[in-house]
């Protein structure tokens, strides 16, 4: 059913991807009066935020815990501008539980700022300078990104709204451009504190994919410092599925149209400009949208798969010489309340041993449903555990069931040593890897979690909304300011002030 109607329209877009990227940037642009064609291969949207359905028990698929719900935080505004109600949610306190190998007794993160400092005095007694610097780091950049930047600038406007983010306080981090962690812990003498090391590799993993070593520190100061008031992490009520949920209704809401299980399977581009998309539905059926206006909500890695041979060179050389990227390996538990010990916090991570890079198989990050959240019937609740793990291990491996079987052992073992786990309190079991993220998400080899938060990949140097082709914008966690719900919603919403502004 080609949109012959669409031909010629200035308003039309076409967003390929509903995720929260796809979704939040689709909304606002239907919101603001623009024509919005949201199209995704799967069946349910979300893409790595979304949910699946078991036996009465309600899975995450992937992202468990929300940033920016909190007035002024970017889901709240985005939600606000698009007159939706936040879903209801509870603050994570410890914003997760870290269990270094051997350790009984956790390393808090606590929401509560002093009680956090008071904490990390205690775990890692002569490192407070270094807290400071990056409690510091934080506060500047945070104020820096609520003020609406465009990162990394491509032209007069972006470089306009870069520089009418600055403020005096934002120069106080300019000579940290181009530091990592690693550097900072050297600057302050705290390189061979191992467990301080320990502990920022594992918690670092999980927000910008690298360890501290890697990490850009700019980057390492907000990921750490967004846990605390008055900002904070949260478990939505209900599951993660309500997020997606509340921005489609505003998306139709607002006159947009969502088609599921419509992939588009070609960026079609005359001179410099996208003219429109080529979309197979669930039939086979293909044919070509037009649009003035194309928003990608898709890896860069599948942003260039989709130009083909019109990609530019540059671009595309760009993209084939990123590092590669991590998969993960999840496993979802539906078991009796009896598996979960009193007082068990939402979140959860354990290193299990000091064998090979931290977070490759040798972590899991841990979620638990809490009791009346809405993801188990009364009397039982969701263990959902995820890994690290390379996705070529998965696309080369010669016996993937053999492979999944034995991660699947080795998470329920390990995970045995602190829930009480057995035959009696597993009521479901079914796990993920890269090949399943690859078929339900349809991200290249299954990656998961954008492109690593590098000093090279990060802010000024990171992929822009804003592609070298003219009206094709990139969303989502390969574009600053980087992974997660609420980053994926700043991407958004630089590509929709730039649509604006084209
Ligand atoms: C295991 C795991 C745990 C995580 N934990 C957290 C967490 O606790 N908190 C947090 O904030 N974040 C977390 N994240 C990260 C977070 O989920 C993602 O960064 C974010 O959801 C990505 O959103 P996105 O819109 O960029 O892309 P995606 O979620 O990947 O959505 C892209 C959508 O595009 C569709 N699509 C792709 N190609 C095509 C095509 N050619 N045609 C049509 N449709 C297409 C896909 O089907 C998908 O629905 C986690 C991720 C994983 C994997």
């Amino acid at each position: 059913m080609p949109g012959s109607d669409s031909l010629n329209d200035p308003t039309r877009v076409v967003v390929i991807g509903a995720g929260i990227g796809g979704l939040t940037a689709g909304a606002l642009l239907a919101r603001r009066g623009y024509r919005v064609l949201v199209l995704d291969q799967a069946s349910v949207p979300g893409g790595c935020a979304s949910t699946f359905k078991r036996h009465g028990f309600t899975f995450d698929v992937g992202a468990t815990q929300v940033a920016g719900l909190e007035p002024g935080g970017i889901h709240h505004r985005i939600f606000s501008e698009l007159e939706i109600d936040l879903p209801k949610a509870m603050p994570c306190d410890p914003a997760c539980a870290v269990y270094l190998p051997e350790e009984a007794t956790p390393i808090s993160v606590w929401r509560d700022p002093q009680r956090w400092q008071a904490e990390r005095q205690r775990q890692f007694p002569g490192s407070e300078r270094f807290w400071q610097l990056l409690a510091d780091l934080f506060r500047y950049s945070w104020a820096f990104q609520s003020r609406d930047p465009v990162l990394p600038p491509r032209n007069i406007w972006d470089m306009w709204q870069l520089m009418r983010a600055l403020r005096p306080d934002t120069l106080l981090t300019l000579p940290h451009t181009f530091s990592t962690v690693g550097d900072a812990l050297r600057r302050y003498g705290l390189a061979n504190d191992q467990r301080l090391r320990t502990f920022l590799d594992l918690q670092l993993k999980l927000y910008s994919q690298v360890d501290a070593e890697r990490t850009a520190l700019l980057y390492a100061a907000t990921a750490l410092g967004v846990s605390q008031l008055p900002q904070g992490l949260f478990h939505l009520k209900g599951s993660m599925q309500v997020l997606s949920d509340r921005l489609v209704a505003a998306l139709k809401q607002h006159g947009g149209q969502l088609l599921m299980r419509h992939s588009v399977e070609r960026i079609n581009i005359q001179g410099r400009n996208p003219t429109g998309v080529v979309i197979r539905n669930s039939k086979g059926e293909t044919w070509t949208e037009p649009a003035a206006q194309v928003v990608a909500n898709v890896t860069v890695q599948n942003l260039v798969h989709l130009l083909g041979d019109q990609a530019p060179q540059n671009y595309k050389r760009r993209v084939e010489k990123l590092p590669s990227a991590s998969g993960a390996f999840v496993i979802y538990l539906g078991v009796d309340q009896a598996a979960i010990p009193p007082q068990c916090p939402p979140h959860l991570q354990f290193l299990y041993n000091y064998e090979g890079p931290i977070g490759e198989n040798n972590s899991l990050f841990v979620s638990v449903s809490q009791p009346g959240d809405g993801r188990a019937p009364e009397g039982k609740a969701t263990i959902i555990a995820s890994s690290f793990t390379d996705p070529q291990i998965w696309s080369q491996c010669a016996d993937y069931q053999a492979l999944k079987d034995q991660y699947t052992a080795e998470a329920v073992s390990r995970l045995a040593r602190f829930f009480n786990l057995s035959k009696a309190t597993i009521l479901h079991q079914e796990a993920a890897t890269p090949r399943s993220f690859a078929h339900y998400t349809a991200r290249a080899q299954g990656v998961v979690g954008g492109i690593g938060q590098r000093v090279s990949t990060f802010g000024p140097f990171g992929f822009a909304t804003r592609t070298p082709l003219r009206h094709l914008w990139l969303v989502g966690d390969s574009t600053h300011p980087g992974e997660g719900t609420a980053g994926v919603s700043y991407s958004a919403l630089t590509a929709v002030r730039q649509i604006e502004m084209s």
